[in-house]
This record gives C-alpha cells, sequence and structure tokens, in this order.
C-alpha cells in the first residue's frame, strides 16, 4: 500500500534521513518509534508531501506520490494523493473557529462535492465512532485535549482515507487523556484500517502494531514484530534506546 525507496531528505547541510526504505501493507500496523530528531516526522511527513523529498521515491497504491509534474499537474496530483491519506498530528489542529460539525464536514463538501446534509450523518457516524456523537455542535475550545484528539481522528475519518498517520497522536495530552485516543486507536486497527503510528510510547506500540520499525539518526537501523524488536533486539543501538523506558 506505501512504499518508499531510498528516501533521502536535507534541511540545509543536516541530512535527516539517510536513504529509508519502508513498506506498509493493506491493514497492517506499523509503529516508528526512534529518539527525538531521528527523523520519524520527516518521514511521515514526506509520505503525504508535506515535505519534499530531495532523493527516492514513494508510493502509494502503485501510484507514485512524489513523481514529476508540472506544477498544476502536481498540485491536482497531489490533492487527490492527500485525500487517501489521513494524518493526525500532535497538535489537533482543528479550527477552533468552526464548530465541530463543521471541521469534520469542510473537507468532504470542499474536495468531494458532498451534500451537506449527507457530510453532516457522515461527521455523526464518525464522531459515533471516536464516542463524541454528543459533541457535533460543540467548539473546539470547549473539548478537552482528548476530545480534541478524537475529533481530529473523525475528521481525518470522514474523508474515508486508505491509510491514517498518527504523528506521537498522544504525547501532548496529560497522561489521563492517552488511553481514550490509544483505544479509538486500537479499535480502528482491529477494522484493519491500515495505519503508520509514530510514536514514544513503547507498550501502546508493542499491543498495536504488526511491525515495528527502530530509527536514529535518519536510517532504520532495525525492524521486527514488537516481541522480536522490544524482547529481542539486534543492534545495540536498540537495546540502549528501549532500556530507557524499562
Ligand atoms: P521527535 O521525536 O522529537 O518528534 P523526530 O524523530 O520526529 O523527533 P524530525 O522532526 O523528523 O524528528 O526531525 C529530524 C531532524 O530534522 C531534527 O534534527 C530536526 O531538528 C530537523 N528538522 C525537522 N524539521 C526541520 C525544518 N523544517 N527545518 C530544519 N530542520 C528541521
Ligand atoms: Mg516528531
Amino acid at each position: 500500500m506505501i512504499e518508499v525507496r531510498g528516501a533521502r531528505k536535507f534541511f540545509g547541510p543536516l541530512e535527516v534521513l539517510k536513504g529509508i526504505d519502508f513498506s506498509v501493507a493493506r491493514g497492517q500496523i506499523v509503529a516508528v518509534i526512534g529518539p527525538s530528531g531521528s527523523g520519524k516526522s520527516t518521514l511521515l511527513r514526506s509520505i503525504n508531501h508535506l515535505e519534499t523529498l530531495d532523493g527516492g521515491e514513494v508510493w502509494l497504491d502503485g501510484v507514485q506520490v512524489n513523481q514529476k509534474l508540472d506544477r498544476r499537474s502536481f498540485e491536482r496530483h497531489i490533492n487527490g494523493v492527500r485525500q487517501q491519506m489521513g494524518m493526525v498530528f500532535q497538535h489537533f489542529n482543528l479550527f477552533p473557529h468552526l464548530s465541530v460539525a463543521e471541521n469534520i464536514t469542510i473537507a468532504p463538501i470542499k474536495l468531494k462535492g458532498m451534500a451537506k446534509a449527507e457530510a453532516r450523518a457522515l461527521a455523526l457516524k464518525m464522531l459515533d465512532k471516536v464516542g463524541l456523537a454528543d459533541k457535533i455542535d460543540a467548539f473546539p475550545a470547549r473539548l478537552s485535549g482528548g476530545q480534541k484528539q478524537r475529533v481530529a481522528i473523525a475528521r481525518a475519518l470522514a474523508m474515508q482515507p486508505k491509510v491514517m498517520l498518527f504523528d506521537e497522536a498522544t504525547s501532548a495530552l496529560d497522561p489521563e487523556l492517552v488511553d481514550e485516543v490509544n483505544l479509538v486507536m486500537k479499535q480502528l486497527a482491529s477494522e484493519h484500517m491500515t495505519m503508520v503510528i509514530v510514536t514514544h510510547e513503547m507498550r501502546f506500540a508493542a499491543e498495536v502494531a504488526d511491525r515495528v520499525i527502530f530509527m536514529a539518526d535518519g536510517a532504520v537501523v532495525e525492524e521486527g514484530s514488537p516481541a522480536e524488536l522490544f524482547r529481542n533486539p539486534k543492534q545495540e543501538r536498540t537495546r540502549s534506546f528501549l532500556k530507557k523506558f524499562l
């Protein structure tokens, strides 16, 4: 479903992705872990072209995401690609001046031409999935962090994406709000949503992921099943990273 080949990225003189190969099969849940600054967010953002790679390729379902096109064609192409990928960030990025319903329906209405009533019904369905149907007409300022993040997930799901990308979706939350968001992610996992989850929560990664990828210094150091990677890491770099979480 997702194929990243030889991804390279520089920020000025700093090489933050040093030729990453990475793939995610349909229905697979891949957790990406690694120290701060190792390039996890940059990799995730490169998948939907929020960052432009300096080398390498990204493919989604047999279509190259970072293909060369003239500007106008590329814009159309990338908008199409982004509609197929839901992304949830550390900070919820809800529109503060829009209600929960409006936050969720704006993309289906504007990008997919969905009728308002249909979009609202869809919003209600997605809110129900994340346990927030009663908040449909609330404004973000009235929601807790965990609720905001669940709305952000509902908003992404409303575009009916092929894959969901999560970048530390819970790391800005108070500890007591983390579980409610993790629970939603686990539920998506049980529904076989394809997901890439960047996280600092090793326990959650171990519970939810089919495969775990450990990154350090812009490279994939090691990958494997949660059992392999967490219980029997092969690389010293992985072992020393995991020790900090014991
Ligand atoms: P964290 O766990 O702290 O979120 P990360 O693994 O997600 O870290 P990235 O955010 O991908 O790491 O950053 C990788 C490197 O690239 C870091 O050294 C960071 O400072 C640098 N970097 C990221 N974004 C930019 C940018 N827009 N301009 C310059 N440098 C950047
Ligand atoms: Mg990051």
